[in-house]
């Protein structure tokens, strides 16, 4: 049982009306693992994760959730799962602490509600009214919601947006703290850095498909490899150095002086290129290798900014 994935989506298709918002999409989340869906604005990836916690029935395609439908058999899901919704889904009147002690009360073996009020700087406001909390408050509650019951999955939809680098920072430990603990997670995010920093595996989202997934490093190891930069005198002869390189590779001179190589970035290229610098004289003032960050990768696969 525990080899199963803990979510297992296959071929899923959800139109609204005659919008297609996802169009076959698969996903799937190792146990134990921070899996985070990029994508860019109207991607599909809160449809995709409302339809996992059971909010949305899939028009095409297989969801499974910790083994279950989580359509007719979302009663013995939910209380196994955790969800941070964009938008709370939460009593605006109610005081902030209560509430959490009161969802905290619903689970056999929660976490320390003042753990996580501490945790998550709501010292502050504990008494304070939902609807009279910031919306980083409001937020870093909703987290605090979603993982009281110490849930075996939980859904973050952008956990992070609009909160301050300390209330994210804490936000990022405690997630890593959950997994370490063996929780799965699944998070949407239009954060490079957060899927780079949290993520085991990333899933790229794109027109309601998957177009690429894997860890990191893998996604950024694709296509061209890296880059390497280095300043010198302008007007350096570039096709004589692209006769040095690897045929795949490309040399630039972006602006005067300053040189940019592209491919295939190992030892034997950067010894290539100080070797033709030492044959023409050439002493650069500064060379430097540049890995593709997830950024590049996600701009080259869609085309698009992550925010649109
Ligand atoms: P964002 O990053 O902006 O939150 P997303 O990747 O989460 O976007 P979705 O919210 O799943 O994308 O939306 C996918 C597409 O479906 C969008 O074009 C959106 O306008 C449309 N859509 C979403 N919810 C509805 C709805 N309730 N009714 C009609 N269309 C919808």
């Amino acid at each position: 049982m525990q080899s199963t994935p803990a979510v297992e989506v296959v071929g899923l298709v959800k139109r609204y009306g005659g919008k297609t918002a996802v169009d076959g999409l698969d996903l799937t989340v190792p146990r134990g693992t921070v899996t985070a869906v990029l994508g860019p604005n109207g991607a599909g990836k809160t449809t995709t994760v409302e339809t996992c916690e059971g909010y949305r029935r899939p028009d095409g395609g297989s969801v499974r959730v910790l083994g279950l439908d989580p359509v007719t058999e979302g009663g013995a899901l939910r209380p196994r799962i955790g969800v941070m919704l964009q938008n709370g889904g939460v009593y605006p009147g109610a005081r902030a602490e209560e509430m959490l002690r009161h969802t905290a009360k619903l689970h056999r073996d929660p976490l320390d509600p003042a753990m996580l009020v501490e945790r998550l700087g709501l010292g502050t406001c504990g008494r304070t009214p939902y609807r009279r909390l910031s919306g980083g408050q409001q937020q870093r509650l909703a987290l605090a919601m979603a993982v009281v019951g110490r849930p075996e999955l939980v859904f973050l939809d952008e956990p992070t947006a609009g909160l301050d680098p300390q209330a994210r920072r804490a936000t990022w430990d405690l997630v890593s703290e959950l997994r370490a603990d063996g929780v799965t997670a699944v998070l949407t995010t239009h954060f490079m850095d957060e899927a780079e920093h949290l993520a085991d595996h990333v899933v790229i989202v794109d027109g309601g498909r998957a177009i690429a997934s894997g860890t990191p490093t893998e996604l950024c190891r694709g296509g061209a490899e890296g880059t390497l930069r280095f300043t010198g005198r302008p007007g350096l002869d570039l096709m004589s150095l692209l006769n040095a390189l690897p045929a795949d590779s490309a040399a630039l001179e972006p602006t005067p002086g300053s040189y940019r190589i592209e491919g295939k970035v190992d030892p034997q290229l950067l010894a290539t290129v100080t070797s033709w610098c030492a044959q023409h004289g050439v002493m650069p003032d500064r060379i430097a290798v540049e890995r593709r960050t997830l950024e590049d990768v996600f701009l080259e696969l869609t085309g698009k900014e992550l925010r649109g």
